[in-house]
């Protein structure tokens, strides 16, 4: 099948000719597709070293490696689903709390255009006011979203700096306490490292979140903590986040706060490819630095975890799509 939002024929134009949008794809409005493919360059809740303002364009320009039909599933994304570059959210990088409300009102208007978002961040901050965009309307008929994290650290702390409530460390406390995720259908997969305090993981245990910490990953394996996180989250609406310093940062070291001892990246694919079939409501995939991958590899590895993430939403496409 062959349709308008189809990626450039590498056959024909080469992968290092055009302009780079997300997998060489057109650019068009949501309304237009099933997929939305959405940057968000913004790096203002970064407690350490910024740069993932940006990420969007580098990822962009590594996607062009991207290829249309996923080797083990031998699927194409693009036969199941409309997907295209809908562009970056134009956000004020002098005003952190003014840019999470254009971040949200911009995902309030892609839901509304009936698209699923994957989202190129941006620090892990996004992942909040993209929840208040699309998981607000739910609230009233199907309740707070289940939520698949992949991550070194926790982002659960209730603030930084004296008080500061909104930073790349803090989204999934605000998502818990605004209601926009259900805590009892939350899954952390991969934490690790040394904390600032012994305490920082008492909120997200108090709220019954599911911490899986990369010891017990590593003594379990992907297929039986896959079995488990989708145990947690069920059936019902469900977000995934993917924040690139999950992974060893001998594989990914463009990142503001690397952690040695991380995923590699054949686990995390294998991971992310057992979310098929999972009622998902959107994805994205933060954290990646340009400033500090001067090889490119970070946002290579990032642009393929896109492409994975893609083939998952294309799935629940086409499962919405043959239940009409
Ligand atoms: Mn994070
Ligand atoms: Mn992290």
């Amino acid at each position: 099948m062959t349709t308008a939002f189809e990626p450039l024929d590498s056959g024909t134009i080469p992968r290092f000719a055009g302009l780079p949008t997300f997998m060489r794809l057109p650019v068009a409005e949501p309304a237009q597709v099933d997929i939305a493919i959405l940057g968000v360059p913004f790096d203002l809740g970064t407690t350490n070293r910024a740069g993932t303002r940006h990420g969007p364009r580098e990822l962009r320009n590594q996607s062009s490696l991207m290829r249309r039909v996923h080797h083990v599933t031998g699927l194409s994304p693009y036969d199941r689903a409309r997907v295209a570059d809908c562009g970056d959210v134009i956000i004020d990088p002098f005003d952190l709390m003014r840019s999470l409300d254009i971040i949200a009102a911009h995902y309030d208007g892609v839901r509304e255009a009936g698209a699923l978002p994957l989202t190129a961040g941006g620090d892990h901050l996004i992942s909040l006011p993209i929840l208040r965009g699309l998981a607000k309307a739910n609230l009233n008929t199907r309740g707070p979203v289940g939520l698949i994290q992949f991550d070194a650290h926790s982002d659960t702390y209730d603030s930084f700096f004296n008080g500061s409530r909104y930073t790349h460390g803090t989204p999934f406390r605000r998502a818990i306490e605004e209601g926009l995720v259900d805590p009892r259908r939350f899954v952390q997969i991969g934490l690790r490292g040394a904390i600032s305090d012994a305490g920082n993981y008492d909120y997200a245990r108090e709220m019954g979140v599911r911490i899986i910490f990369i010891e017990e990953f590593m003594a379990r394996g992907v297929e039986d903590v896959m079995a488990e996180a989708r145990a947690i989250v069920g059936d019902a609406p469900t977000y995934v986040t993917f924040d690139i310093d999950v992974l060893d940062p001998s594989q990914a070291p463009g990142t503001g706060t690397p952690e040695i001892g991380g995923l590699d990246t054949r686990e995390a694919q294998a991971m992310v490819r057992l979310l098929d079939g999972l009622d998902l409501i959107g994805a994205d995939l933060v954290e990646v630095a340009p400033p500090f991958d001067p090889s490119g590899l970070t946002a290579l590895t990032g642009a393929t975890i896109l492409f994975e993430l893609l083939c998952v939403l294309a799935g629940v496409v086409e499962k919405k799509k043959g239940a009409r």
